[in-house]
């Protein structure tokens, strides 16, 4: 969530959102990785009375490494044939899906819970899907996980 925020900074109460945890929590996280020098906190630029959680450029440089996948774990899906792919994201997405509903993880800004997302609206097998936003037509390869474009809607789509 830091990584992708780096400008405005991210206020504390989102990142207990983005964590499923209590701002106490949330707030000693952050202070760990304050004294480690991989976050400041520092007043808002839009707000004087507000913090803004900001990553370092060594907490940027640690968050980049986490955020990719580990080496094995690419090797492994390279592996798998495009379509096989295909179908390793979907599954995967929709398994993000019920666990966040289930409330065993935090909810992430994917397609699938995006007000813009219009789920097989085409009959090209390749691209069914279509982004409001965008206006434009995409397929499971391209669901995104985490956009920061994502609005959230009430009701999700499969
Ligand atoms: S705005 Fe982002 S999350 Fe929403 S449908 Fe388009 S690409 Fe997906």
């Amino acid at each position: 969530m830091l990584r992708l925020r780096p400008d405005g900074g991210v206020r504390l109460s989102e990142v207990a959102k983005g964590l499923a945890s209590s701002s106490a929590t949330a707030s000693d996280a952050v202070s760990a990785l304050v004294k480690k020098g991989l976050v400041s906190r520092e007043q808002a630029a839009d707000d004087r009375r507000a913090i803004a959680i900001r990553l370092t450029s060594q907490g940027q440089k640690q968050a980049e490494q986490a955020a990719s996948w580990p080496d094995f774990l690419l090797s492994a899906v390279e592996e798998l044939s495009q379509e096989e792919q295909t179908v390793f994201f979907r599954a995967l997405t929709k398994m993000i899906r019920k666990l966040q509903e289930q409330g065993k993880i935090s909810p992430s800004r994917m397609c699938v819970t995006c007000q813009y997302f219009r789920a097989h609206v085409y009959d090209d097998p390749d691209r069914p899907h279509h982004c409001d936003l965008v206006n434009a037509p995409f397929g499971d390869r391209d669901l995104r996980l985490d956009c920061l474009e994502h609005q959230e809607r009430i009701s999700a789509q499969t």
